[in-house]
């Protein structure tokens, strides 16, 4: 196997929440994992933490007492020291809408409690991953599928798969922004372009073809309806 990457900086993870037990809990899973971890009860702790150290990524929860995490996000969006730190939400509120507004004030991802560590660290990977991919055009493998933003190659299972620009570059920001939902209009304005006209219908019609690009490979079923909100790219 090989390892093109070595770690060399610690990724350091900035945690707020409320609960000792879960923040501990946090913690310890992610500094099993190789990261640094730095904690915080609330967003005045947080504020003072990060002014003395800046995070690579922050856990929100979104209960606080005080300041809200949404709130708190909100604000960190606001600030230019703090404007591109990613953010991942913990909420306990199920619901597809409560998500969607999480993610609207700011949030780059979310995770609804209670959740297993496992699927914590990868979210977290998944979103700094993505935050590192954003800039360059390294090669992105998921399950077997490989996209090559250099050469817009796109492989499934070590096969070529024949595929439109559009589909490619629609591939290419579902698979750097995996888990999280998108309305049509949010993808129009990534991948399209936020000063063209296209009808939304537009993009159903590309997902189709894309899926059916996918289809042979079974890598289809990634891309997600998510109904009456739009669409993710999820593994899942
Ligand atoms: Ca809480």
């Amino acid at each position: 196997m090989l390892e093109p990457e070595l770690s060399v900086a610690k990724d350091k993870i900035l945690i707020v929440e409320d609960e000792e037990a879960i923040r501990d809990m946090l913690g310890y899973a992610l500094m099993k994992e190789g990261f640094n971890c730095d904690e915080a009860a609330d967003a005045e702790q947080a504020r003072n933490t990060i002014e003395s150290s800046r995070p690579n990524l922050i856990l929100l929860d979104w209960m606080l007492p005080g300041m809200s995490g949404i709130d708190y996000a909100r604000r960190l969006r606001n600030v230019p020291e703090t404007r591109d730190i990613p953010i991942i939400m913990l909420t306990a509120k199920g619901e597809e809408a409560d998500k969607v507004r999480g993610l609207e004030t700011g949030a780059d991802d979310y995770i609804t409690k209670p959740f297993s560590t496992k699927e914590l660290i990868a979210r977290v990977k998944a979103v700094l991953r993505r935050y590192s991919s954003s800039t360059d055009t390294s090669i992105i493998e998921v399950n077997g599928l490989v996209l090559d933003p250099e050469t817009y190659r796109v492989t499934a299972n070590g096969q070529d798969i024949e595929i439109s620009p559009t589909e490619f570059k629609l591939l290419h920001f579902f698979i750097g922004h995996p888990e999280r939902v998108y309305s049509r209009t949010q993808l129009l304005d990534h991948v399209w372009g936020e000063n063209v006209y296209v009808e939304e219908r537009t993009v159903d019609v590309h997902i189709r073809r894309l899926r059916k690009t996918l289809e042979p490979y079974g890598f289809d079923r990634y891309i997600q309806t998510v109904r009456s909100v739009g669409y993710r790219f999820s593994t899942r």
